[in-house]
């Protein structure tokens, strides 16, 4: 099976526990207006690169010992990883065959029985939630958020566990009224066991002119630290759950 794959990172820290090796699809049909990546969004773009599942499973098993010593595994992320949900469940599978811990990076807004197909091969999920109010989601990534909320309920009710990621964009998700109902929305969620709060910024903006797009948040600031503090503190007082702010972020 061949899966379009946009880049490899063999040795992160930040993409589920340990020491992991990430596989970075191409494609995704959401347009995050923080997003540092565009150069995944296209599908077909020629410079992704096709790759056998057996060839990315070579490449993952190469770092076994560091898996072993860190508790750590194989990241699929993108893009959007499931919208070739075959190839990744075709990879998957063969990990945990192996003992390998296996995580997918999603915004879930892709199609359920996708998502129901990859949770027999998923331990984590690390899971976007963009925006708690549907219009805003509109706004700030294109579509609503209404199917990937569902999605989550899914892995949920299957006793997964989930990693929530929340980027904190001053102006467009950080209205008080968002986080409490974020935490509302986490509080009911079992297998919810800890939330990122992320803070937004512009690394990748250099990239949107290369591809013809106009970066809309020229002018948005990254939140201060004492913001992120702050609403660190109040999501966890409504969510119930541990929130953290990953290193050196702040
Ligand atoms: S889901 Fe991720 S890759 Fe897709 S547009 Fe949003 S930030 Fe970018």
């Amino acid at each position: 099976m061949i899966g379009n794959v946009h880049s490899v990172d063999t040795f992160s820290t930040l993409d589920g526990p340990g020491i992991r090796t990430v596989i970075f699809m191409q494609g995704c049909h959401l347009r995050c207006q923080y997003c540092h990546n565009p150069d995944t969004w296209d599908c077909k773009a020629t410079t992704a690169k096709p790759y056998e599942s057996s060839e990315v499973l070579r490449i993952i098993e190469r770092n076994l010992p560091y898996f072993q010593a860190s508790g750590g595994g194989v990241t699929f992320s993108g893009g959007e990883p499931l919208l070739q949900h075959e190839f990744v469940k075709a990879v998957l599978e063969k990990c945990q065959h192996r003992g390998i811990h296996t995580a997918i990076d999603t915004s879930l807004y892709v199609t359920s029985s996708h998502v129901t197909e990859l949770i027999p091969y998923t331990n984590l999920f690390l899971a976007d939630i963009k925006q708690m109010n549907n219009e805003k989601s509109k706004a700030l990534t294109g579509a609503g958020n209404r199917l990937n909320l569902h999605n989550l309920y899914l892995i949920n009710e299957r006793k997964t566990e989930i990693w929530i990621r929340y980027v904190v964009v001053p102006g467009l998700t950080d209205d008080e009224n968002d986080i409490t109902s974020l935490g509302r929305f986490i509080a009911r969620l079992d297998w919810v066991k800890r939330v990122d709060l992320l803070p937004y910024h512009s690394l990748g903006s250099h990239k949107w002119p290369l591809l013809g797009l106009e970066y809309k948040l020229v002018n948005t600031p990254a939140p201060t630290a004492v913001q992120m503090i702050d609403l660190q503190s109040k999501l966890e007082t409504t969510g119930g759950k541990p929130v953290f702010i990953p290193g050196n972020m702040i």
